[in-house]
């Protein structure tokens, strides 16, 4: 018997905790929590993903304030409004949208923005706690994955893990999570051989590829658990799907995550988690 977990459902109850939740602020800290998203450019998936984070914060009652910004902006210009934001007293959380033009250094703008407000969890600082189990901010779509695992008790521990994907965005950490749940993880990457052999191992089957419907049925163990990461278009419909070819897995699978409705909406919760986090860690200093 399948289940299907979805991520939307779980994000509406979520979120309507961290709602209840920050109504409460005003009256034990004098103030909302405040997000700043940064948007350079007009890339239409950016703007969606941007689109969405503006509405998780006004679900959640917390205060948002989106810069767009001209493709033109310079590298200079970007570090400025991050070193004013950086030293903003009202502001508790600063994301960059990615990717950013060619012309700006992804690395230095991310260094730029102060850990504790780095509410993606990119920052060296973050990445590095992650890695040595210290307090830190954690990356949203991993934390979303671990999340969403919970949700139904599914046990981490003594599990044989694939994560398909090495991304310093989801792979990678994704994969330590599930260590430190005590997991047994394999990464596997575009130079894995007999990849189908590798996945078909998985108790639990992370699939962050990036590449649509890629993860087969053949390449999946009666009674895994499936997690679909992916975010792509199908070359024949046009449609979003995910890296599973979720209709010909599903029958095998004894939980699993769909594309859209999935991952994605628990990757924004997510954010509004850590903007909590950080407003509460900022309001106590
Ligand atoms: P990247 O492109 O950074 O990484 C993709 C990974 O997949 C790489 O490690 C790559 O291996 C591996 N890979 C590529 N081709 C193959 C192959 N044929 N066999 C095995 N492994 C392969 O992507 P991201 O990690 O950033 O994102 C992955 C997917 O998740 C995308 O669809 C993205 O849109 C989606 N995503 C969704 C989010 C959400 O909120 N739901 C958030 C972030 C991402 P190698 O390292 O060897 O190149």
């Amino acid at each position: 018997m399948t289940t299907v977990i979805s991520g939307k459902l779980l994000s509406a109850n979520k979120r309507l905790e961290m709602k209840a939740q920050v109504e409460s602020f005003p009256k034990k800290y004098g103030r909302l929590p405040k997000l700043v998203v940064i948007l350079i450019g007009n890339n239409p998936a950016s703007v969606s993903y941007v689109t969405g984070k503006e509405n998780a914060c006004i679900e959640i009652g917390i205060l948002n304030n989106t810069i767009r910004l001209p493709e033109e902006t310079t590298e200079a210009e970007l570090l400025k409004l991050i070193d004013d934001l950086n030293n903003d007293s009202l502001v508790d959380g600063i994301l960059v949208q990615l990717p950013l033009p060619k012309h700006i250094d992804q690395d230095s703008i991310i260094n730029a923005i102060k850990p504790e407000k780095d509410v993606d969890g990119f920052h060296p600082k973050n990445v590095a706690s992650l890695y040595l189990k210290q307090p830190g901010i954690l990356p949203c779509t991993p934390k979303g994955i671990i999340e969403v695992l919970d949700s139904k008790n599914i046990e981490i521990e003594g599990k044989r893990a694939v994560v398909v994907g090495r991304s310093n965005i989801v792979g990678l950490p994704v994969s330590k999570l599930l260590l430190d749940r005590n997991a047994t993880v394999t990464i596997a990457h575009s130079r894995t051989k007999n990849l189908s052999e590798v996945c078909k191992e998985a108790d639990i089957l992370i699939a962050a590829v990036g590449k649509p419907l890629f993860i087969k049925e053949d390449m999946v163990k009666e009674g895994a658990v499936v997690i679909d990461v992916g975010v792509n278009r199908n070359p024949e419909t046009g449609k979003l799907c995910g890296d599973v070819d979720f209709e010909n897995v599903k029958d095998k699978t004894s939980y699993i995550t769909k594309v859209p409705g999935g991952i994605g909406p628990m990757t924004i919760t997510c954010l509004m988690e850590n903007t909590i986090e950080c407003f509460l860690k900022h309001v106590e200093e």
